[in-house]
C-alpha cells in the first residue's frame, strides 16, 4: 500500500544494535500521481514521436519522426511502416523527401497515397517504408532523426491546419499518435483517420497501400511489448510540475533509512544546467548534516507508479568520495536502487536490487567501497534480513554508468560496461518496483564534528528498457541515440 520505497537497511551480516533505523516508512496515502500521463502506449511494439518547425501555412511540410522500439527484441525496419495523414490542399500532387535520417536517407521510402475513406482532415497520408539496409531497430533504442519533406509538386504553400497528423505545438520531438505505425502491416501505434487505434482490438485494414510489406503471418517473434523509459532530467527544480508529471516523486515523508529523526527535504533535490552526462541538466540529491538529528537533511527521489520488472535499468552517476563542503569522516551512502513495498514481515514478495557506494564504509567495514544487493525479503521487528550481496573496495569517485539486468531469473550488475556481480535463484525480484535515488548518513557514524557538511550525488540519466538484457553498449548507444535527437524525457513503458 505505501508507493514510498520502504527504510533501506544494511546489506547481509550486519544485523547490530540501533535497528530502530528500519523504521517503518509513513504511509503516504496522499502521493501525488501525476496528472499527464500521454507518453503512455498501452503496450504498443512501437512509439512514434513527431516534431515539426512548421506553422500551419509554410512553404513545405516537415514532419519529423522518431520509432522507439518497447519490445525486448529487434524489430527489422522493413517490418515498419508510418503514415502521415493529411488533406491535400488542391488538385495538386505532394513530393516526398528525405532531408537527413540516422537511419539513412538511402534507407527511407516515402510515398503518399488516397484515402480509401477520406474524412474532413485527411483525404491522403504520405507512407514511410524501410529497406533491407536500414537493418533492425534493436531493443528498447530509439531510431533518432529522421528529418523529412512532404510538398506541393507546385510549389505553393501548404495549408497544414486542417492535417490530420499536423500538430503545430509539437516543435520537440513528442509521443504523436495521430501519426501510426505497422508491423508487418497489422497497426501497432496510433490511431487513424477512421477510428481505427492500435490496441483497440479494431485493427485497421491496412491492404490497400502497395507497400505494406506481406510478411509471413506467423507473425512476428518479438517478445512483448515492455517500454522504455528515458528522462535526463531537464527539469527547474522539486517543485517543476513536470517532475510530477513524469511520475517522479520527491520525498519529503519522515522515517528511515539514515540518521534517526532526519529530515528528507525537497530542497535537497535540484537539477543545476551541467552538461557532464550529454544533457543539459543533471539531478543532484545533497546530503547535509552539522551532527545533529534535527540539522540533518537526506536526499531521496523514486517514481510513483510501481511498474519496472524484467529489463534493463541503468543510471550515469557521479559519485564522491569527499563531501562539497565542510570535515570528511560520516559514513554515507550513494545509491541507486529498485525496490518494492515491504507488505508484511518476511513478505515473499519483496523485491529490492540496489547500488550503494559508502565513500567512507559503513556498516561495520571500510571504504571506499560498492555494495551490490539483490534481496529476497526482511523483517522490521524483530529484524531479520535475507539477500546476496557482494562488495569491493576501490574508490568510484567520478562519472560512472550502472548498469542492472533483470532479465530470465538472473540479476546482474555493471559498472562502466564490465560485469561487477550477478546473483539468481531466490535472489531475483518477483513483483514490480519503483526506479530510486538517495543520498543519506548511516545513523550512528556521524563523523563527531559539528562543523556542518554536505555531500552531493549526481545523476545524469535514467534509461529503463522493457524485457530484455542489453548489453552496456547497447544501453550506451540507446542512450546516445536518444540525446543526440534532443529528447530529454521519453516513457511508453506501460502502467501496471
Ligand atoms: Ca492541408
Amino acid at each position: 500500500m505505501d508507493p514510498q520505497p520502504r527504510a533501506r537497511r544494511r546489506p547481509r551480516a550486519l544485523r547490530r544494535a540501533g535497528l530502530a533505523v528500519a523504521a517503518v516508512a509513513a504511509c503516504t496515502a496522499a502521493t501525488l500521481m501525476p496528472t499527464v500521463w500521454s507518453a503512455q502506449a498501452a503496450g504498443s511494439a512501437v512509439t512514434v514521436l513527431y516534431k515539426t518547425s512548421t506553422g500551419a501555412t509554410a512553404d513545405e511540410a516537415e514532419p519529423w519522426f522518431e520509432v522507439v522500439n518497447n519490445t525486448g527484441g529487434a524489430i527489422p525496419y522493413t517490418q515498419l511502416t508510418l503514415r502521415y495523414y493529411f488533406t491535400a490542399d488542391a488538385n495538386v500532387s505532394y513530393t516526398f523527401a528525405c532531408a537527413w535520417a540516422v537511419v539513412g536517407c538511402s534507407n527511407i521510402t516515402g510515398a503518399v497515397y488516397p484515402m480509401p475513406s477520406p474524412t474532413s482532415s485527411a483525404d491522403h497520408y504520405l507512407q514511410i517504408g524501410f529497406t533491407t539496409y536500414a537493418g533492425s531497430l534493436a531493443a528498447g533504442a530509439d531510431s533518432g532523426d529522421m528529418q523529412l519533406r512532404l510538398y506541393r509538386s507546385d510549389w505553393q504553400n501548404v495549408n497544414q491546419a486542417d492535417d490530420y497528423s499536423f500538430n503545430a505545438a509539437d516543435t520537440s520531438y513528442t509521443v504523436w499518435n495521430h501519426v501510426t505505425a505497422y508491423q508487418n502491416g497489422a497497426l501497432v501505434w496510433g490511431a487513424d483517420p477512421n477510428g481505427a487505434a492500435a490496441g483497440s482490438g479494431s485493427p485497421s485494414a491496412s491492404a490497400s497501400s502497395s507497400s505494406s510489406p506481406s510478411a509471413s503471418p506467423t507473425g512476428s517473434s518479438n517478445p512483448p511489448p515492455a517500454g522504455v523509459l528515458f528522462d535526463d532530467f531537464n527539469y527547474t527544480g522539486s517543485s517543476d510540475p513536470n517532475l510530477a508529471a513524469h511520475d517522479w516523486s520527491v520525498r519529503t515523508s519522515a522515517g528511515g533509512p539514515g540518521v534517526t529523526g532526519a529530515t528528507w527535504s525537497a530542497s535537497a533535490i535540484t537539477f543545476p544546467p551541467s552538461t557532464a552526462a550529454g544533457g543539459t541538466h543533471v539531478m543532484q540529491l545533497t546530503a547535509s548534516t552539522d551532527g545533529t538529528a534535527a540539522n540533518t537533511i537526506q536526499a531521496e527521489i523514486d517514481t510513483t507508479r510501481r511498474k519496472f520488472l524484467d529489463g534493463t535499468y541503468a543510471a550515469r552517476v557521479h559519485l564522491t568520495d569527499a563531501p562539497v563542503s565542510g570535515p570528511n569522516g560520516d559514513d554515507v551512502n550513494e545509491t541507486f536502487y529498485t525496490i518494492s513495498p515491504l507488505a508484511s514481515c518476511d513478505d515473499p514478495n519483496y523485491s529490492e536490487n540496489d547500488f550503494e557506494y559508502l565513500p567512507n564504509g559503513g556498516w561495520g567495514v571500510n571504504g571506499p567501497r560498492m555494495y551490490t544487493t539483490t534481496w529476497y525479503t526482511y523483517c522490521d521487528s524483530p529484524y531479520s534480513q535475507d539477500n546476496s550481496s557482494t562488495s569491493v573496495v576501490a574508490s568510484d569517485a567520478g562519472w560512472h554508468t550502472l548498469v542492472m539486468t533483470v532479465h530470465a531469473g538472473t540479476v546482474t550488475y555493471y559498472i562502466d560496461g564490465s560485469q561487477y556481480w550477478s546473483t539468481s535463484g531466490k535472489y531475483y525480484p518477483r513483483e514490480n518496483m519503483t526506479i530510486d535515488f538517495n543520498e543519506w548518513f548511516i545513523n550512528g557514524y556521524l563523523n563527531g564534528s559539528s562543523t556542518p557538511r554536505s555531500w552531493q550525488e549526481q545523476v545524469g540519466w535514467v534509461y529503463f528498457a522493457g524485457g530484455a538484457a542489453l548489453s552496456p553498449a547497447q544501453v550506451s548507444s540507446n542512450v546516445a541515440a536518444l540525446q543526440s535527437a534532443g529528447t530529454s524525457f521519453l516513457d511508453t513503458v506501460p502502467n501496471s
